[in-house]
């Protein structure tokens, strides 16, 4: 359970009614129970439910079960499609350990909104279910252009484009700091594409001889970058 308090050995935690409600009415738990629980930088502890109300609830942290694990230092930059495409693209972000997640607006994206907040909801839901101890954070719409402008010092774009010419195997992929990036159904823009070919930190990439849909892109990229550069390298 993904708490946003701090955690420590004695430390009481105060439950919201949603929370209640998902404890004690849907996983029908009570006083005594155990639960995992973490808030994103102080590791998974084991927490005991000492009071279940119907609108709120407390629980006490025991001890530390798994110790603070964050993610390589890698951004997946990707062009929200439809809802739940771009759903599903943040979750799987969140299991495959992006850092960060940065929706962008780009020439032939869609959707000029997203709800955030739900996006954000999403990475907490992934991030619990593969006990993690770390939670993306989902940033908002932003142009693809601004974010350009604005590149931090030292950081590879590793931008997938099926436009380019087929290597026989994947390119080498820059270790962290980097951040993948993909378009959107309708792929990037001629002048997107000059853009991005002449910036000095970007590293073109295939991924493969077919066209993939942008929510298989995103997790293929983001297995590729774990697999070669990142914690399962
Ligand atoms: N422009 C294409 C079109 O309209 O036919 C398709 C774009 S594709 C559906 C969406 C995104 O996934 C692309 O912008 C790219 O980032 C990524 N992508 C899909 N297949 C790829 C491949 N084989 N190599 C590299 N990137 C790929």
């Amino acid at each position: 359970l993904f708490l946003e308090q701090p955690l420590g050995a004695g430390q009481g935690l105060d439950l919201s009614r949603d929370h209640a409600h998902y404890l004690f009415n849907v996983m029908r738990l009570g006083p005594g129970a155990a639960i995992a629980v973490f808030n994103g930088h102080d590791g998974a502890w084991l927490a005991e439910v000492v009071e279940a109300g119907k609108r709120g609830g407390r629980l006490q942290c025991q001890h530390q079960i798994t110790p603070q694990r964050d993610p390589p230092d890698l951004w997946l930059i990707f062009a929200p499609i439809k809802k739940a495409r771009t759903d599903f693209i943040v979750e799987k972000a969140a299991e495959m350990g992006a850092a960060r997640i940065l929706p962008v607006q780009t020439e032939f994206t869609n959707s000029d909104r997203i709800r955030q907040d739900r996006l954000q909801a999403h990475a907490v839901e992934a991030a619990e279910q593969c006990c993690g101890t770390f939670v993306p954070v989902v940033e908002d719409l932003q142009p693809l252009s601004r974010l350009l402008a604005n590149w931090p010092e030292g950081r590879a774009l590793i931008w997938a484009d099926e436009g380019l010419a087929e290597t026989a195997a994947p390119a080498p992929m820059p270790p962290a700091p980097a951040a993948l990036l993909i378009g959107p159904e309708g792929g990037f823009s001629p002048s997107e594409r000059d853009r991005l070919r002449a910036l000095p930190m970007v590293h073109p990439i295939s991924l493969g001889p077919r066209i993939l849909r942008a929510d298989t892109a995103a997790v293929a990229a983001l297995t590729l970058w774990q697999s070669t550069a990142g914690d399962w390298a």
